[in-house]
């Protein structure tokens, strides 16, 4: 997958755990806050195991990179 591409669902993760959690803290409703919780830690899981290079398999920290700092190759 396309690193921008994983940068564009990991956002829509992020704004829609963020949401939810939000409705969660005006509604007063724990359980939505920890339902807000927990898809912004299936983001973070998300982040991590798309962020890498997909010829070495490096961890690449910016999406906005185009090419890999460890291999050199094209994103
Ligand atoms: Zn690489």
């Amino acid at each position: 997958m396309k690193l921008k591409k994983v940068g564009f669902i990991g956002f829509a993760i992020f704004i829609i755990s963020s949401v939810v959690f939000v409705i969660g803290l005006a509604a007063e409703s724990v359980p939505l806050m920890i339902v807000g919780g927990l898809i912004y830690i299936l983001f973070i899981f998300y982040i991590i195991s798309n962020s890498k290079c997909p010829y070495c398999g490096n961890y690449i920290k910016n999406s906005s990179w185009k090419h890999c700092p460890h291999c050199g190759k094209e994103l």
